[in-house]
């Protein structure tokens, strides 16, 4: 299927859900019900600035040492900061993931004041009956590095109950992350001694504190101006946050991470990631794409109803679809449709 017949079922079936996006809630109610049951830990990286609280004094590190409550995090290039590029992508994804039935608790209730030491963040995740915790974060690094990484702690972990989760399943859910990232057409990190994407800490407290399995985001580098770009505008958070509820579900449902590249013949064609590209129904096809079938208009009705709650959220409608929100929204549908592993 052509991504213009993508984006034309995908505008039809907005027309048929504006009550639905009143109602916030998708038709579909396999969508609806995709991720019941599962609870996910949200932590967007940092705080408010309106708090009296001391960054500096001394908690656990999880290593035998101490560590500083909390940092105030990274300013971009363009001087915005990263606490509210963390807070507004985690609200995304929040809408996402409670789109699909999931129970989302968030470590911080808003992006004005306090939100908690790192210490007890790690522990509000294990005490959330969470399946999955997410701290999101974006870094500042040389100013002509780009790309993401994920950040898994150094093993073994001295708490028992932390190395069990981060050992096995954190990584696991790190990687499925990471292969949503670059399905996405974001770049593994070309610095910092980032390896496929992942990089390994022992002086990150959160991961060594975190009882249940923990995935750590650096989204990019926001002293990179290509990178700010991306992570200060509403429609490169709303990549983000499409590319990581990608990963997150493709580990709690244990399906591989889908491109419409990996989709057998019927399924649409992936076009070149652009994200200055108009809306998509003025690009053309990438390649010549196999006949329309059944699966791949299923696939696309859902992607469409998948961007329903994140357009909502950002108070907007479909004119503000790109084709690479179009292709992200389907990698999202494949994942969540796939054959488990
Ligand atoms: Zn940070």
């Amino acid at each position: 299927m052509k991504p213009t017949i993508i984006t034309a079922a995908i505008t039809l079936v907005f027309a048929g859900l504006v009550p639905a996006v009143a109602a916030a809630d998708p038709a579909d109610p396999e969508l609806a019900t995709k991720l019941s049951g599962q609870t996910v830990f949200l932590d967007p990286g940092h705080q408010g600035p309106n708090h009296s609280e001391n960054l500096s004094r001394q908690v656990d590190d999880g290593r035998g040492g101490t560590k500083d409550c909390q940092t105030t995090g990274m300013t971009t290039v363009n001087g915005v900061p990263e606490h509210t590029i963390t807070w507004n992508v985690a609200q995304l994804v929040k809408a996402s993931l409670e789109s699909l039935g999931a129970q989302v608790v968030l470590s911080r209730q808003d992006d004005s004041g306090w939100g908690g030491c790192v210490d007890e963040r790690a522990r509000a995740a294990g005490d959330s009956g969470a399946t999955v915790a997410v701290s999101i974060h974006a870094d500042s690094g040389p100013a002509s590095e780009r790309g993401f990484h994920l950040i898994v702690p150094q093993l073994p972990i001295p708490d028992a109950a932390a190395d069990r989760a981060q050992s096995g399943e954190g990584r696991a859910v790190s990687q499925s992350v990471r292969d949503a990232y670059v399905q996405a057409g974001f770049s593994p990190a070309t610095y910092a001694g980032v390896r496929e994407g992942l990089q390994t800490r022992s002086d990150v407290a959160g991961p060594a504190l975190t009882t249940v399995p923990l995935v750590f985001l650096e989204m990019g580098n926001g002293a990179n101006a290509e990178d700010a770009a991306v992570l200060e505008s509403a429609g490169g958070q709303l990549e983000h946050a499409i590319a990581l509820t990608t990963g997150i579900v493709g580990y709690l449902l244990d399906t591989p991470v889908t491109g419409t590249d990996d989709l057998p013949a019927g399924a649409p064609a992936r076009t070149e990631p652009d994200t200055t590209a108009p809306a998509p129904k003025t690009t053309a096809p990438k390649r010549a794409a196999p006949e329309a079938s059944d699966s791949g208009t299923d696939l696309a009705e859902r992607a469409a109803e998948l961007l329903v709650p994140l357009l909502g959220a950002l108070g907007k409608d479909q004119e503000a679809l790109t084709s690479e929100l179009v292709n992200l929204a389907y990698t999202l549908a494949a994942t969540l449709f796939a054959p488990a592993r």
